[in-house]
């Protein structure tokens, strides 16, 4: 799971914008300006349906602030 649900920063995140464009997601609205300090991006790739999918997760970042359910807020 991307820990950035949780992040303070979430809303506002270079990187968390650029992961999320790799999902193809369109509730990305602003431009994020906040660049954080050494996140690390977990890609699986496994395949459903006879399909191959590829799925994109932050799992530590130096920049991460706890905000709980801060995602809700996007
Ligand atoms: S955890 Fe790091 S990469 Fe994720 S939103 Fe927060 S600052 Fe950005």
């Amino acid at each position: 799971m991307c820990i950035c649900i949780n992040c303070m920063y979430v809303n506002n995140c270079v990187t968390y914008q650029k992961v999320m464009k790799q999902h193809c997601s369109s509730f990305i609205k602003s431009q994020a300006k906040f660049n954080p300090s050494q996140p690390i991006i977990s890609v699986n790739i496994y395949y459903y349906k006879k399909s191959m999918e590829i799925d994109w997760d932050i799992i530590e970042c130096l920049s991460f602030l706890d905000s709980p359910a801060r995602w809700v807020k996007l």
